[in-house]
């Protein structure tokens, strides 16, 4: 029988799968001694019980009752008591952490006897009506699903009666009247009283975390950072301990090291006389957490030790929320911190040195999407412009855009393809729509642990927040200037935002490229790089490289394009595409073979493209010196060589009219109609063309070797591979084959696995890879193109269903990610896993690679390290990415 619930002290931080991470994490600082209020966590297999029949599975009731007691008996209360009462939080936490998406209740447990017993047992009745009207509050929004502002409201209303500012200023008498007054609200909202029942309370509380997992904002939030739907939420229920108890009480949050650069130091944020969310919601301004050393000594102590404990533990950085009782330190949660893209470079360097971690665990401390980030422009320091303001650097990036005030406005401007910054006094999860569309975001208040600062840094978005200089006026859509009288910013006005250091700059600010991108490009020399940033990615480069077994290679149809591959650590070329080679001014010699008549039209046709392609090849092979390329032959259909067909027949159709008609457009007409396709895609391409179309093969297949020819003898060592695309049957690449066998022989070539000449097939067909052993007999190699075989397998035209249906797609579920984006594992990547075993099983040693743009994105990465292909190739830009993560996949999956 699946046991539903488990106490913090039977878990740890390997079962998060189970537990959630904040379950996993509290479990495991109860394991290291560390001071956790009692609790328990309900599984996430509870939760995926409560979706499947939409309720909670029938043993759950008792496992909590005996759970509950046991909390009961070591805190020596009992739930809701009218004298002296427990009162527990219920907190969700899945796998992931999402930010702001389940909301915590607090102080479940009070009602109108036990809110008494509170009061008496703690001498502070001010307390107890605070707690109780809490309670209500996150109750009702988040159990009852009411809008929160009819508390907020009826809060300042009471505030301002009072004629006072700050919450702390009620007296216990202003409290326990707001209660009531949310207890009419709630009436009137929901048709009933608020539970009264402390048990029911408990209860409904975890059944709305389960039901928050289904949340239109927890959906969004899942699908952007690609985690699936169907993990669920653990919900944890844990004994309360009050930082809003007394003056020597208090709760905040901190980082082990600063998650923006990656210096130690003493980081985070608190306030006395504060629950829950008060330090991050930015109610009052908090203190810096070194402050806490005069506000309460033996807590602060007490902290930096559990600090230094928990980064040793977790060997890494840990971000940590905790509450001072009546001077005695809480730990309420850890993990494992979110960081910008900088500081976990700088953070896995460090960790090396400090002897924490091996140089093989520091791969696993920096992820691609960190380098791609740092691959990012940055705003030209020697650019003229003043500052407007400066906030807090939240996460990095230099955005442009103008100012927008909210998430409507920052969708219209993103769908009309406009960069807009998003300005805001702080978010909250209902602006996660514009925080997604707006380039970036800016807010004028809230430190590193705010709402906007934690999303962005999530989502890689440039961010700056707690801007306090900007008094934001949402609701006449300006920003006016404190201390600077009359100087306002309009919607629509333009502003640069820096996230690195958290400069804003009114107008447009030019930008420049990162060091990093300089480092690769070989303009800054790691020893001598003035920023830190470049040495630390030299280093985690310069392990990564050494650990990967999968080779990179890049796709590169120009020889400045090969140039740059070679700066970013290509190996080789996987992919030149020879499709430009007859556009532009060739166009005219491509009609020409079309249109050719005559074996000797055909002939001289062919005769003058082939120079050109020789100049083409040269070039391409010179500068990859003596690497490996591959050249795929000609892919694409005749016909996007010609003119449209549209177009072309009403021209005609018209100089006829006119009487006037051009004979050579009339042909050229009849050549088009006759190429003309319903479905391209699947038509005359490829080696189809290249078997139908004399000459056409055999010109390129000569081109390529007469330049390989000049290359080699200007003593480069390099190979050619040669690549026949869209191959279904072994018969089709046999044709090809024997034909460029014979050219070769001409060039005194024997083509082969390991020779100078190669000649190989691209695996983009469903037919192929399903009969890979015997297409391997005649290939010298595979590369798999991954972008047609998701087309084929799929039977998606990417064209035509990224634009119209996948949104749709994305929103329902049907995958998490685009197939085009992230290898399709189930479908795609099992025809690869077959032909690669097929291929090799008939001819062993086979060299299989990638040559999609899948070979640069990270997931798709360690899936081919796992398929155990011997290269991936990408963009230049994207092969540092690629080499980044191939030795990530080494270490991680061995
Ligand atoms: P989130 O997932 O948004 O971080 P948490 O579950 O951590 O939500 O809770 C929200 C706030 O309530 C945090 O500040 C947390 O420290 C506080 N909190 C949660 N449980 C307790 C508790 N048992 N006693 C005191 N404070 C608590
Ligand atoms: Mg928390
Ligand atoms: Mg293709």
């Amino acid at each position: 029988m699946t046991r539903y619930v488990y106490d913090f002290s039977e878990g740890s931080m390997e079962q998060k799968d189970l537990l959630g991470g904040k379950g996993a994490n509290l479990a495991e600082m109860v394991r290291i001694g560390l001071p956790v209020p009692a609790g328990f966590t309900i599984s996430t297999d509870a939760c995926r019980a409560y979706l499947r029949t939409q309720q909670a599975p029938a043993e759950l009731a008792d496992e909590v009752s005996a759970h509950l007691a046991r909390i009961e008996g070591q805190m020596g209360r009992r739930l809701g008591d009218a004298d002296d009462p427990l009162l527990v939080s219920v907190r969700s936490g899945a796998k992931f952490s999402m930010p702001g998406m389940m909301e915590t209740v607090l102080n479940i447990g009070l009602n109108d006897e036990s809110v008494k017993g509170l009061a008496a047992q703690s001498g502070n009745p001010r307390f107890a009506w605070d707690s109780y009207r809490r309670l209500m509050q996150m109750f009702g929004k988040t159990v009852l699903d009411m809008d929160g502002d009819i508390f907020e409201t009826r809060l300042e209303q009471m505030k301002a009666a009072r004629g006072v500012e700050q919450d702390t200023e009620l007296t216990a008498e202003d409290l326990e009247s707001l209660t009531t007054k949310y207890r009419l609200a709630i009436q009137n909202a929901t048709g009933r009283d608020f539970p009264q029942d402390p048990r029911e309370q408990l209860d409904m509380a975890v059944l709305a975390v389960f039901r928050s997992w289904m949340g239109e904002r927890a959906v969004l939030y899942r699908r952007q950072e690609r985690i699936p739907h169907d993990l669920g939420t653990a919900v944890n229920v844990q004994a309360m301990v009050f930082g809003n108890l007394s003056e020597d009480s208090g709760t905040g949050v901190c980082f082990t090291r600063d998650p923006a650069t990656g210096e130690k130091g003493v980081y985070g944020d608190y306030l006395m006389n504060a629950q829950g969310e008060d330090v991050v919601a930015g109610i009052r301004n908090t203190h810096p957490l070194h402050d806490l050393e005069a506000d309460s000594p033996e807590a602060y102590k007490e902290l930096r030790a559990a600090m230094d404990t928990l980064e040793h533990h977790y060997r890494d950085l840990c971000d940590i929320e905790f509450t001072i009782e009546r001077g005695t330190l809480w730990m309420l949660q850890t993990r494992v911190g979110k960081r910008t893209a900088e500081a976990a470079f700088r953070i896995a360097g460090q960790l090396i040195d400090e002897g924490t971690i091996t140089e093989q665990e520091a791969l696993t401390r920096v992820t691609g999407a960190h380098l791609t980030a740092l691959m990012f422009p940055r705003f030209d320091a020697s650019a003229a412009t003043a500052e407007l303001t400066r906030g807090v650097a939240a996460s990095p990036g230099a955005a442009v855009g103008a100012i927008v005030f909210d998430t409507a406005d920052a969708q219209a401007k993103a769908a009309a393809g406009e960069d807009c910054i998003l300005v805001r006094t702080e978010t909250n999860p209902d602006d996660l729509g514009g925080m997604i569309a707006a380039r970036g975001i800016l807010t004028s208040r809230g430190g590193k642990t705010s709402h906007a600062a934690v999303v962005a840094r999530g989502m890689g978005k440039t961010c700056v927040v707690g801007a306090d200089s900007l008094v934001v006026d949402t609701e006449n859509r300006t920003i006016a200037i404190r201390g600077e009288a009359g100087h306002f910013l309009n919607e629509g006005d333009v502003v640069s935002i820096d996230g690195g250091t958290g400069a804003v700059f009114e107008g447009a600010v030019p930008v420049v490229a990162s060091p990093v991108v300089d480092y690769f490009e070989g303009r800054v020399q790691p020893e001598s790089a003035t920023d830190e940033i470049v040495r630390a990615v030299d280093r985690i480069m310069t392990i990564a490289d050494r650990e990967r077994r999968l080779k990179v290679r890049a796709n590169a149809d120009t020889p400045a394009d090969a140039a740059r591959a070679v700066r970013f650590g290509a190996e080789g070329i996987g992919l030149t595409r020879t499709e430009h080679m007859f556009l532009g001014e060739r166009r005219q010699l491509v009609e020409h073979l079309i249109l050719a008549e005559t074996e000797e039209e055909r002939e001289a046709a062919l005769e003058s493209l082939r120079p050109l392609q020789v100049q083409d090849f040269a070039e391409i092979f010179t500068a990859m010196g003596d690497r490996p390329v591959t050249v795929r032959l000609i892919d694409p259909p005749l016909h996007e060589f010609l003119p449209d067909y549209t177009h072309l027949a009403v021209k005609v159709a018209v100089a006829e009219s006119e009487g006037h008609s051009s004979p050579a457009d009339v042909k050229m007409l009849q050549a088009v109609t006759r190429l003309h396709e319903s479905n391209p895609m699947f038509g005359l391409r490829g080696v189809r063309l290249g078997i139908t179309t004399a000459g056409l093969f055999e010109m390129q297949i000569r081109a390529i070797l007469e330049a390989f020819r000049v290359v080699r003898r200007a003593g480069a060592h390099g190979t050619v591979e040669i690549m026949v695309p869209l191959v279904d049957a072994v018969e089709e690449l046999d044709l090809v084959r024997e034909e460029a066998e014979a050219i070769a022989r001409e060039f005194g070539e024997e083509p082969g696995a390991g020779k100078n000449v190669a000649i190989g097939t691209m695996m983009e067909l469903p037919r192929a890879c399903l009969t890979a052993g015997r297409i391997a007999q005649s290939a010298d190699f595979f590369s798999f193109g991954t972008n047609d075989l998701t087309q084929t397998t799929w039977g998606f035209s990417r064209d035509d269903v990224e634009g119209s249906f996948f949104s749709a797609y994305l929103d329902k579920g049907v995958f998490g990610v685009s197939p085009f984006e992230t290898i399709d594992v189930d479908g795609v990547g099992r025809l690869v896993e077959l032909a690669v075993a097929e291929g090799r099983a008939a001819k062993p040693g086979l060299k299989t690679g990638v040559c999609g743009e899948h070979g640069g994105d990270p997931e798709s990465v360690h899936f081919f390290h796992r398929a155990g292909l011997d290269y991936v190739s990408c963009s230049p830009f994207r092969v540092p990415v690629a080499r980044l993560e191939a030795g990530r996949a080494a270490v991680m999956q061995g």
